[in-house]
């Protein structure tokens, strides 16, 4: 069976059937209405009510829409002690039915994905379209992930003889129980971590964002549903900073994958090893620049600036937030640029036409406004630089330009939608730029050269790179064509998501020899 992208949209564009996806996606936004005002448990096996609670509020106008558990150290534990004894029942089921059983998952998810992304406006406040690509990259993961892992025969190997009356075997087997914490503002992200560590037989202890816990919250359940036992994968929503140095300092956890901001993924780093070896795999934040090379089409270049760096309001960690344009094409650049971005005014994400829609949560709309006051200080505000009155967190896409040396808008991850723009004199020296930058997660070039293309695929420190892109000049990865991968500070294992490399990462190799 081949790996083919669900791409919900582009099936329906290409067949010229659009309006019918508004039409589903507009009957589930009201549906989903039905989850809200609701108190959501914990599972652990069966269903854990906590003392103290999570308020899930939306970005769309800053009210609570429902609550979730705060979980407690004695539901920890008892997660850890179930799922610590259960793996092995687990893998020893086999690889075929573990991947009949994810297949199965993906099927039950596409079956629903209108309600999942009705529902991710709400909770991290995507446009549909985000929202789709996002539920799509979710099912792809599922799918992905079990045809890899048939296609390598569950990663059994008859290897080398070394004696004649000898036969050895090379086995990968999981490590026993995984962690797993995840960030806000990819559904599919935690859809992808739950997945490859439970596929190849370890338990899976999922810590969903607290910004998006309901879709995950029904994403377990759906697992459950699809034939994922109960002991397997249990679900733990509660507050990072309480429950999560626990969590990854307990020696029943074997592995840890996080993905999140640089900050905590450092702490789980440093304090995952101190009492017992773990695998940590931490995925990080990113500073994605594109360069706008002298040889580029100016038209594709600003579309891919602006789509990079105001697609879901600047929280992708794939989003450009610097843009290096050389100083020939500059002034049409920024000309295009602004007249660009200000014809977007940020909008209800549950609207046909939004684009640019709320940042996701109170803290966000904060951190926004306070910058906005130190922004003057830096550099040239030339759009933005203010936020939406009313109800939500509506901020509008912020450029910067003419930065003063070393401002730390170049230098450090905002997360948020602001782009600085720095003039370059060479490709060369936007690489160099480039290179000294902490991070490498994703980045892009607008050239008409393959000679510069080809110059800056072998010279620049990025993890996934693209030239030319205009429907996102460093975003839209693909699972099966773009593996996720950060380097530097934006990860730690060098292998990315959605490739043929990520599933042994879960697997530790047992040497076996039989003497005859
Ligand atoms: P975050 O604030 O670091 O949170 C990520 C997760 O860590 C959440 O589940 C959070 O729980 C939990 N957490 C918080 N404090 C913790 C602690 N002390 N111990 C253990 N867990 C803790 O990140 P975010 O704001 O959700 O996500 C945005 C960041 O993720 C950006 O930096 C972005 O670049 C990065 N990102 C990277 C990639 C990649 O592939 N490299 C992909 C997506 C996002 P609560 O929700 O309860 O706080």
């Amino acid at each position: 069976m081949p790996f083919l992208n669900e791409n919900t949209v582009l099936k329906y564009r290409e067949s010229s059937k659009e309006e019918e996806f508004h039409a589903k996606y507009e009957k589930a936004l009201k549906e989903c209405e039905k989850y809200f005002g609701k108190e959501y448990p914990n599972i652990v096996v069966d269903d854990v009510v906590e003392e103290r609670k999570i308020i899930d509020t939306s970005p769309i106008n800053g009210k609570e829409i429902l609550k979730m558990q705060n979980a407690s150290m004695e539901t920890l534990d008892k997660a850890l002690g179930i799922l610590s004894k259960s793996y092995r029942k687990w893998f020893e089921l086999g690889h075929l039915a573990r991947a009949q059983i994810f297949l199965n998952a993906a099927e039950l998810l596409s079956k629903r994905k209108y309600e999942f992304s009705a529902l991710l406006a709400w909770e991290n406040g995507k446009n549909r379209y985000e929202a789709m690509g996002d539920v799509d990259e979710a099912i792809d993961f599922l799918r992905y992930y079990a045809l890899n892992l048939l296609e390598n025969e569950g990663f059994v190997k008859f290897i080398g003889k070394a004696y004649k009356n000898e036969e050895s075997l090379s086995i990968m087997k999981p490590y026993g129980v995984f962690a797993v914490i995840a960030p806000f503002n990819f559904f599919s992200i935690t859809v992808g971590m739950t997945s490859a560590p439970l596929l190849v037989g370890n338990s899976v202890i999922l810590k969903p964002s607290s910004d998006i816990p309901l879709t995950s919250y029904l994403f377990v359940r759906l697992m459950h549903e699809a034939g994922v036992p109960k002991e397997n994968l249990a679900f733990l929503s509660g507050s990072g900073s309480s429950i999560g140095d626990p969590l990854v300092t307990d020696k029943r956890v074997s592995g840890i994958l996080f993905t999140g901001s640089r900050e905590t993924g450092l702490r789980i780093f440093h304090k995952a090893n101190m009492e017992s070896p773990k695998v940590v795999i931490t995925e990080m934040g990113g500073k994605d620049a594109i360069i706008v090379s002298d040889k580029a089409n100016i038209v594709k270049a600003i579309e891919g600036v602006f789509r990079s760096a105001f697609g879901y309001s600047g929280q992708k960690c794939s989003a450009c937030s610097v843009a290096y344009v050389h100083k020939d094409v500059y002034n049409v650049f920024m000309e295009g640029l602004l007249k660009r971005t200000k014809s977007e005014e940020p909008s209800d994400p549950r609207g046909r036409s939004a684009f640019i829609t709320p940042v996701v949560n109170k803290e966000a709309f904060t951190k926004f406004k306070e910058l906005m006051g130190k922004l003057p200080a830096e550099g040239k505000v030339q759009a933005g630089g203010r936020v939406k009155d009313g109800e939500g967190y509506y901020c509008y896409p912020t450029i910067i330009s003419d930065l003063k040396n070393d401002s730390f808008v170049i230098k450090d991850e905002l997360f948020l939608p602001i782009l600085a723009v720095k003039k370059i004199d060479s490709v060369k020296a936007a690489i160099e730029e480039i290179n000294r930058s902490d991070y490498g997660l994703t980045g892009g070039i607008f050239s008409e050269s393959e000679e510069e293309i080809d110059y800056y695929f072998k010279n620049v420190d990025v993890g996934v790179i693209y030239a030319n892109r205009s429907v996102g000049g460093s975003t839209g990865a693909m699972v099966g064509s773009q593996p996720f991968v950060g380097w530097k500070m934006s990860g730690v294992s060098g292998k990315g998501t959605g490739s043929f490399y990520y599933l042994q990462q879960f697997l530790r190799e047992q040497s076996q020899t039989i003497v005859h």
